[in-house]
């Protein structure tokens, strides 16, 4: 490992990728990265997109399976989505949304309360998720405060869930390499068990072990109810620390233990929302819905910042008052962006007009089909899927695993981001027939390889 990796090595790059991964080395600090690691991992340069794939200087491409970091919903460089931006572009990029407003983001909004079915009628936005789950957790604090309940200031969550880094999100996260070394920064918050059904017992369903799960949740509320002033979940997937998947009736009876106990149930479907798991919302599955339901990025189809926070009428009337400091004064510069509200518009312009849900599932089914193999591979445990998402652990003793996976998936024209052992595809919904063959049987042999 001590060798130098240096960009013309890899494979061969033209002069101009060359140069551009120096600069970018030298100038950029890339997110969620050790930089010392692209001394010997390639940095991928990126020219173009369209569809599903990825382009750099030299010819080469590769099948973007997890959709940009979970974003990218119809391919990159969508003709549709790009001439509604081309549009909004000529009439109005940006203005504040404090004391102004415009139509893209009414229109938004409406057609978002439609989606929840009336049932969270008010839409609060700001550009990234880590903000929405701030913005969500600060308003489930002075809705109690506003009702005289000044005494709920703690959140609940699950074991390994992941709601953002920022210090208020990343209080209620609890993924281990994000979070211990800004703990001392950290509130207190607690986690209960994930109802993540590899955690079953043996000849327990996930449903029963679902249930086991929200059992545990009752006790601690119970004992804290008078100190909580909401749950925080990642419905029906738990992304990113490792798309642990759970049945849909710890949603029913946590909401019911929420009403019971007088404490909030804010849905994080940043991740799971825009039909990610087979319905337009993953809360619908369980028939309930949230008192706060966070969204962002598939929300502009992958385009631009931007996400929301939807409350319920309940919520909403706390605040409504003569004293401005019962209002939720939270604000964000880019709030309400023109450009990405319409980005968002065209994005469920699609989901109407092409009937997404129902070709999604259509395509769920053909790519659990194509990855029969895979599923049955002897390095291959735990192979799951919900919706548009599916993912599995590799048998592997390698620490390094996860970035050995990820250059030889890139060999392979594959763009694939294992978490630690396990590896997931989370694909466009614009993913084809050739396309899902490609992935199923490239991952396949690359298990052989790896
Ligand atoms: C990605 C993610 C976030 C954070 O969103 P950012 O835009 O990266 O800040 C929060 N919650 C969940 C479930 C996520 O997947």
């Amino acid at each position: 490992m001590s060798k130098k990796y240096s960009n013309s090595s890899w494979n061969g790059t033209s002069t101009r990728s060359d140069l551009l991964l120096k600069r970018s080395l030298a100038a950029v600090w890339h997110p969620c990265t050790q930089m010392k690691q692209h001394e010997w991992v390639p940095l991928v340069p990126v020219a173009r997109g369209e569809g599903c794939w990825l382009y750099d200087f030299d010819g080469r491409r590769y099948l973007d399976a997890i959709s940009s970091w979970w974003v990218n919903l119809f391919g990159h460089c969508n003709p549709r989505i790009n001439a509604a931006l081309r549009a909004q572009l000529e009439r109005l990029e940006h203005v504040l949304l404090a004391g102004f407003s415009h139509e893209p983001v009414v229109e938004l909004s409406e057609r978002l309360a439609r989606a929840t079915g009336g049932a969270l009628g008010h839409c609060f936005y700001a550009s990234d998720g880590a903000s929405a789950v701030e913005i969500a957790l600060k308003m489930s604090f002075h809705y109690w405060r506003n009702c005289d309940r000044p005494g709920k200031t703690r959140f609940v969550s699950l074991a390994g869930s992941y709601h953002g880094e920022t210090l208020g999100a990343l209080a209620v996260t609890d993924v281990r390499l994000f979070k211990d070394t800004y703990a001392p920064l950290t509130m207190a918050s607690s986690q209960v068990t994930s109802p993540d059904w590899r955690l079953a017992e043996r000849g327990e369903s996930a449903r029963d072990y679902a249930a086991r799960c929200a059992e545990a949740l009752e006790r601690h509320l119970e004992r804290h109810h008078e100190e909580t002033a909401a749950l925080i979940v990642e419905p029906l997937v738990q992304g990113a620390t490792g798309m642990a998947m759970h049945d849909p009736e710890y949603l029913r009876r946590a909401r019911a233990i929420c009403d019971r106990f007088e404490v909030h149930l804010i849905a994080d479907e940043i991740m799971v929302g825009f039909g990610r798991t087979g319905t337009f919302f993953a809360h619908e599955q369980a028939g309930i819905a949230p008192d706060f339901l966070c969204l962002s990025k598939g929300l502009t189809g992958g385009y631009l910042p931007l996400s929301v926070v939807m409350a319920r009428e309940a919520v909403y009337r706390a605040f409504y008052d003569d004293d401005v400091t019962r209002g939720f004064l939270h604000s964000h510069s880019y709030t309400g962006n023109a450009l990405a509200c319409r980005a968002a518009l065209a994005t469920l312009d699609i989901f109407d007009e092409d009937r997404v849900l129902e070709a999604n599932r259509a395509k769920s089914a053909r790519l659990t089909a194509a990855a029969r193999a895979l599923a049955q591979h002897p390095r291959v445990k735990h192979f799951r899927n919900t919706g548009m998402i599916w993912a599995f652990e590799v048998d592997t003793g390698d620490v390094l695993f996860a970035r050995k996976f990820f250059a030889r998936a890139l060999e392979r024209e594959l763009l694939l981001r294992p978490l630690g052992d396990t590896v997931y595809f989370m694909p466009p919904y614009v993913i084809g027939e050739e396309e899902i063959e490609l992935l199923a049987s490239r991952t396949t042999q690359l298990l052989d390889a790896c």
